[in-house]
C-alpha cells in the first residue's frame, strides 16, 4: 500500500466516530488505526494522544491523508464528530472508558458482520440509546470487568473486552432506562446542539446555545459535593476544578444519568415557577426532592453566591429564578434563626422560672418546716415554759 487511495475502503455507518471507522478500514488490511496512519504518512507514526483528539478537534494533515486514501468527501469525515465547532472545552466532554449499547452492538453484528464506535458514545452527558431504551454500559457481560475496544477480529471489527479478550456482543448487559425520564429529553437536547443545532428548546428556560453547556458543568459541579446523595468525592480546589471540567465525562453512564436527571428536575422545577411546565409534560419529571429551592436549600452561604454568579451565563430569566430563589431561601433561613433565637429565649426564661419557682417553694418548705420545730419543741417543754426554757424551782 503506499499513500494514494486504498483499494477496499468501508463507508462510515450511520454515527460512527472517525476512529472506529480509520479502525475498520486497517481491518481490511489487517492493521491497527496507529499501523494505517504510519502507513498512510510513509512510515511516520502517530501519537496515540493526536490519534484521539481526532474525536474532537480537527487534524488538517491526518484529515487530507484520509480524504485522499478513501476518496471520501473532506467534509463528510469531519462530519463524523459528534462536537462541532464552538462546543466549549470538547476534549472535556471525552469520555475516556468506551460505553455503548449492548443491543447497537448485537444488532451490528447481525446487519453488518461487524460492531461500530458511534462518536455520541464517547460523551459524558450520552449515557442511554433512544433506540433501545436502555443504559450504556461499560462492563463485559462474560467477565465484568470494565474496560473493552473495538479492534481488529477476523478481518473485521468486533467489540472486544480489555480482561478476557472475548468479543462482548453476547446477550445481557443491558440495563433498562427506567426513571428518570428526563434524561432522554436533555440528552436529546445537549447533543443537537452540540452538533451545532441553531436555536434552543424552551426546555432550558431561555439559556442561549452557548450557555447550556455551561449550565450542566455548573449544576454537575454543584450536585457532585462530598455527602450529596452518596456522591462522596472529594473536594479539594484542584478536585473541584476536574470535577467542574469533567463531571459527567469522569462519571459511569449509571451515575451520570442520574445526574442528567436531577437536573431535569430542576429545569423542571424552574418552568413550573414560570408557568410553563404543562409544555414539558411526558417529557420531564415533576419538581420533587431533586427540585431547584430544593438544592439551594442544602448550599452554603458561600455557594450560593457562587451559584449566583454562575447563573449570570446562563441567560436572564435562569438568572432571575436562581437570584430569586436564593433570596427567598435566604429570607426563609434568617426566619428560621430568629425563630431558633426566640425559642432559645423562651426556653432560658422557663429555666431562669422554674429554678426561681424551686428556689421560693423550697425556702417555703423550710421555713414551714422550722415553724413546726419549733412548734414542736413549745409543746414538749409545756405552757409554763418561759421562752428561756428554764421552769420550776432554783
Ligand atoms: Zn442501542
Ligand atoms: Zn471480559
Amino acid at each position: 500500500m503506499t499513500q494514494g487511495p486504498m483499494p477496499v475502503v468501508p463507508r462510515p455507518l450511520p454515527g460512527e466516530a472517525i476512529r472506529s471507522w480509520v479502525s475498520r478500514s486497517g481491518t481490511r488490511y489487517g492493521l491497527t488505526t496507529s499501523e494505517l496512519l504510519a502507513l498512510l504518512r510513509g512510515g511516520i507514526g502517530v501519537e496515540h494522544s493526536r490519534l484521539w483528539a481526532l474525536d474532537w478537534q480537527e487534524d488538517v494533515e491526518l484529515e487530507a491523508l484520509l480524504t485522499r486514501a478513501s476518496r471520501l468527501d473532506a467534509g463528510r469525515i469531519e462530519a463524523l464528530r459528534a462536537l462541532a465547532d464552538g462546543w466549549p472545552d470538547p476534549a472535556d466532554w471525552h469520555r475516556w472508558t468506551l460505553a455503548w449499547c449492548p443491543a447497537c452492538v448485537r444488532e451490528d453484528l447481525v446487519q453488518y458482520g461487524e460492531s461500530y464506535e458511534r462518536a455520541a458514545w464517547r460523551l459524558g452527558f450520552y449515557v442511554v440509546c433512544p433506540k433501545h431504551h436502555a443504559t450504556l454500559v461499560t462492563a463485559c457481560p462474560g467477565c465484568s470487568s470494565h474496560g473493552a475496544r473495538f479492534g481488529p477480529c477476523a478481518g473485521r471489527q468486533r467489540l472486544l473486552c480489555d480482561c478476557c479478550r472475548e468479543p462482548v456482543e453476547a446477550a445481557g448487559g443491558d440495563v433498562p432506562l427506567g426513571r428518570p425520564m428526563a434524561v432522554p429529553a436533555v440528552q436529546a437536547e445537549l447533543l443537537r446542539l452540540a452538533s451545532g443545532a441553531v436555536g434552543v428548546s424552551p426546555l432550558w428556560a431561555g439559556t442561549p446555545a452557548g450557555g447550556c453547556a455551561t449550565l450542566v458543568r455548573d449544576f454537575a459541579a454543584l450536585l457532585l459535593r462530598p455527602g450529596w446523595n452518596g456522591w462522596g468525592l472529594a473536594r479539594s480546589k484542584e478536585e473541584a476544578d476536574r470535577i467542574h471540567r469533567r463531571g459527567l465525562a469522569d462519571l459511569q453512564p449509571l451515575a451520570a444519568r442520574d445526574l442528567l436527571g436531577r437536573i431535569g428536575a430542576i429545569l423542571a422545577t424552574v418552568a413550573f415557577w414560570e408557568g410553563h411546565g404543562d409544555q414539558q409534560s411526558g417529557q420531564w419529571d415533576q419538581p420533587g426532592d431533586g427540585g431547584f429551592s430544593s438544592l439551594v436549600h442544602r448550599l452554603s452561604a458561600d455557594e450560593q453566591d457562587s451559584l449566583r454568579a454562575s447563573a449570570a451565563g446562563w441567560g436572564p430569566r435562569l438568572a432571575h429564578v436562581v437570584e430569586v430563589t436564593v433570596l427567598r431561601d435566604q429570607v426563609e433561613r434568617r426566619c428560621a434563626a430568629a425563630a431558633g433565637n426566640l425559642a432559645r429565649q423562651e426556653a432560658a426564661w422557663a429555666r431562669q422560672a422554674a429554678n426561681r419557682y424551686v428556689m421560693e417553694a423550697r425556702r417555703r418548705i423550710a421555713a414551714r418546716a422550722a415553724r413546726r420545730a419549733a412548734a414542736v419543741l413549745l409543746q414538749r417543754r409545756g405552757p409554763s415554759q418561759g421562752p428561756t426554757g428554764f421552769s420550776g424551782p432554783i
